[in-house]
Parts: structure tokens; sequence; C-alpha cells
């Protein structure tokens, strides 16, 4: 055996450890996933039950939905990135006072420890209106759940930069969580790479899911162009100004880091009939939309992570 062969087996071997090291859960389908997708169903079941209240900031549903994300976060391994897993704030809008807490958990990295790539979800919503329960199952249950999904998959695949998981509070009132993040950040803003933001991923009938941000960036732009696509979610991009469609740039979360400088992906769907109504349902999801959705974000995620998107 020559030393190029005896070179190329140990090659083949090392690309084999990530291979075997992966925990694949497969489905009723052969397709391969990242995590266990009945128990992505779940959570988005139990976060826009009639129990959270519509998950609205300060209420017994936000407490709730709150408390139910700390415990998935401590049984999935993440850590806090704080002493605690909350990060408490105040504001005021319309008149009204208003205290709001993220939940924020950490996976170290283990090449790029020091960068950090924050992953996120607002887990607040409308709450009651008119004794009208808004569940808020697509905005935001659905972006909640697959921080549960990414969290299941680090416990096997830990990423290579930090990743900070990012339950915001208060979009609904203005982006007042993430907003409170980027002004308050507990790491320097600089050795953020990027905020991957997912709100709204769980329903569509053109099977279309968007990533909203490459226009801002040509490596990310290279990074959706270059994705290989999956045949049951059409990844595509745009909604960020160019296209004539309703500009996203500052549509949820992602929005804030945008504005201190930090590339972004946005990944959700065009809005539906339900967006904003009490009929945002669990019954309304499109579930193996959703499933292969969650799947598509991390397969992004991990050419994200692949490489270095600041010197
Ligand atoms: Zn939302």
């Amino acid at each position: 055996m020559n030393y190029k062969i005896i070179n190329l087996g140990i090659l083949i071997f090392l690309l084999c450890i990530p291979c075997n090291a992966q925990t694949v859960s497969h489905q009723s389908s052969k397709d391969q996933t990242y995590f266990n997708g009945e128990r992505l169903l779940q959570h988005i079941k139990i976060l826009s039950s009639d129990d959270f209240e519509g998950r609205r900031t300060g209420t017994k549903g936000s407490t709730k939905a709150r408390k139910y994300i700390i415990n998935q976060f401590k049984k999935l391994n993440v850590l806090p990135l704080l002493e605690t897993f909350t990060q408490h704030f105040s504001f005021t809008r319309r008149g009204k006072m208003y205290n709001g807490v993220n939940v924020l958990g950490f996976i170290k990295g283990t090449t790029s420890p020091y960068k950090y790539i924050v992953i996120s979800a607002h887990y607040d919503h409308e709450g009651i209106i008119n004794d009208e329960i808004y569940n808020g199952a697509d905005d935001d249950a659905s972006g909640v759940s697959a921080l549960f999904a990414f969290a299941e998959y680090f416990k096997n695949n830990p990423p290579k930069h930090s990743v900070i998981l990012a339950a915001f509070d208060s979009e609904e009132l203005g982006l007042k969580g993430s907003k409170y993040f980027v002004n308050n950040s507990i790491v320097p803003l600089y050795y953020i790479e990027a905020n991957i933001n997912m709100d709204m991923i769980s329903r569509s009938d053109k099977n279309e899911l968007f990533a909203v941000g490459t226009r801002y960036n040509a490596t990310l732009k290279h990074l959706i162009s270059d994705f290989k696509q999956s045949k049951k979610v059409t990844l595509l991009m745009g909604h960020d100004g160019k296209d004539g469609k309703q500009n996203w740039t500052n549509s949820s979360d992602h929005g804030s880091f945008h504005k201190k400088k930090i590339p972004f992906l946005y990944f959700g769907v065009e809005d539906h009939k339900d967006y904003h109504r009490p009929t945002d349902d669990y019954e309304n999801i499109h579930p193996e939309f959703f499933k292969e959705a969650v799947n598509v974000i991390i397969s992004v995620f991990r050419n994200l992570d692949a490489i270095q998107l600041k010197k």
C-alpha cells in the first residue's frame, strides 16, 4: 500500500466519523432528518394550545411558555447563556409598561467558540383579544419548536461556532426582545457572525419557504443559491426590498440584528388567511411542510457553520 493510499484511507476514515456520529432519525419516508419529526409537532401543538393563552408578554400564558422552553433546553443539554436562562427587560408602549423576558440558551462551538451564530424565534404572540385566544401556532410556536429541533440536533452534532438559541419575547410589540438583546448583548456584537431567525415556518400552500437577507450579504447569497434544493420544500430568496414583493427586512427579530449590521437569514412563509387571527391554530399547519422546512433550515445552518462570514 503506498503512502497516498494510506492517506486516502485515513481521509475516508475521518470523513466517515461525522457520518457515523450523526443521529439520523427515520420518518415514515426514507428521508434523512436531523431530529424527531413527531416531537417537533408535539412541541408546536403544546405551545399553541389554549393553555398558553396566546403567550402575550407579561401574562400567565407567557410565563408558562417560558417555563416550557427552559425545561426543554435543560432536557436537551442547552446551557444558560447567563447565570440563568432569562434576560429581563422592560419598555413602555402606548402608555403601558411591559416586562419582557428573553430565554437565552448556549451551545459551545468546537472550533470557533468565540464566534457566535444566534438562532432565534419569538415565543410571544397576541394573547387574548375580545375573549378570543390567538394561539399563534405558525406565528411563532413553529419557530420556537424549531429551536428545540436544533438543540436536539446539536446534542450529537456540536456546532463549530458557538450558538445562542434565543427565544425572544415581545416581538409582536415591536421587536422589543431582540432590540434589547442587541443593545445589551452578553457577547460583543462583533463576535456575532450571523442571525438565523425563524418566524412562521409551518405552512405553505405552495410549499415555499423564503430565505430573506441574502441581498445584504454576498456570502449568504452564494450559500443559498448553491443550496441543494429539497424535493418537498422550495427555498426561495427575496422579500428583501428589491423584487417588488413585500419587504420583510424588518418584519421580525432579524431586523434588530440588521440594524447592527449583523448578517441575517430570516426564514418564513408568505402571509396566510390565518395570519394574526384566532384561527392560527395547530390544526391549520402543514405537518409535512413544517418538518421539511426545519430540516432545510438545519441544512443551511450546517453550510453556514462550515464557513467564516467575518474575517
Ligand atoms: Zn411572528
